[in-house]
């Protein structure tokens, strides 16, 4: 078995049983997906959800806001889909412009709405083990690792970084797996003797290549979280890298995700898993 994880084919086939589950039971969930501004980075990813959304068969309803709407109008759209009963989920992509406070955003949307999963009520349900919502960044990292039968159970498990929408919900979700976690941060000291302990070792540090081969044990998985765009022309035509140095730390793994065509992928894949999940929870 190759030693890459291929996050492109699991998030393809993630999407296939939603569409399929979709077509099946005749049902159209609806995702509303806010923008505010015209962030490049924001636009692809808001335009690469609504065409995952085309593909399994879930209305999108797209809301692109002027870069100077002010935080009561974006509030007031959030109640608006919140009341409004054919709308299943809703997103708003982040960052937003500094004149709105994206915690009151996050906390305006409805928990049963809640599909990105950073809401109070949706943490408090991941930390206490309710039914609820789990973000999606980490909640596709314990899809690939299943898909992959990388067990967890007893298992060694760091996760470097504690930011709400991935290190912290990804110790969570590895606790309730069964997983041994232990949380790194920019005030951990002697990390490599932490991180050269890890059957399985999460990057989500946002530092650009940061984990070379001295802070992984050999034949540890390792899951690389981190985006970086690259100029192409100084680094040999590569668009992306990750928070992992793949070339250093490739043959010391045992399984490894790549950037990109790892985590990236299922993200938007476990979106549209949990608008599903709303449109039952709706529906109860
Ligand atoms: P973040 O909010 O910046 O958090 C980074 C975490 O890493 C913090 O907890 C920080 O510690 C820790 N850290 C930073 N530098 C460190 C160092 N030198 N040593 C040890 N710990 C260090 O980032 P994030 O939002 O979690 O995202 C992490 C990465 O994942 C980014 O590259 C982001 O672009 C990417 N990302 C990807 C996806 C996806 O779909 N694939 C989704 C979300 C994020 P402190 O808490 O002490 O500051």
């Amino acid at each position: 078995m190759s030693k890459i994880i291929d996050g492109k084919a699991v998030s393809a086939a993630v999407k296939d049983e939603v569409k399929l589950e979709i077509n099946n039971k005749g049902i159209r969930p609806c995702l509303a997906v806010i923008l505010v501004g015209n962030d490049p980075a924001s636009t692809v990813y808001v335009n690469n959800k609504k065409k995952a959304c085309e593909y399994c068969g879930i209305e999108s309803r797209s809301y692109e806001l002027k870069e100077d709407t002010s935080e009561e109008e974006l509030l007031n759209l959030i109640e608006k889909l919140n009341k409004d009963n054919g709308v299943n989920g809703i997103l708003v992509q982040l960052p937003v412009p500094p004149q709105i406070d994206a915690d009151k955003v996050i906390e305006a949307i409805s928990p049963l709405k809640d599909v990105d999963g950073f809401s109070k009520v949706s943490v408090g349900a991941l930390s206490t083990g309710a039914e609820g919502f789990v973000p999606c960044t980490p909640a596709g990292i314990i899809e690939l690792l299943k898909r992959y039968d990388v067990k967890i159970e007893g298992k060694n498990c760091v996760v470097m970084g504690r930011s709400n929408i991935v290190g912290k919900p990804m110790a969570m979700l590895l606790l309730k797996e069964n997983g041994t976690v232990t949380v790194t941060h920019t005030k951990t000291q002697d990390i490599k003797s932490i991180t050269r302990n890890a059957d399985i070792l999460i990057a989500a540090v946002g530092r650009d290549r940061m984990i070379d081969e001295s802070y992984v044990k050999e034949g540890a998985v390792v899951i690389d979280v981190g985006i970086h765009r690259l100029d192409p022309d100084k680094n040999n035509g590569k668009k992306l890298c990750g928070d992992v140095d793949y070339d250093s730390v490739f043959d010391r793994a045992s399984l490894i995700t790549p950037v990109p065509g790892g985590v990236g992928p299922m993200t938007i894949a476990m979106l549209m898993k949990n608008t599903l999940k709303a449109y039952y929870l709706q529906s109860k």
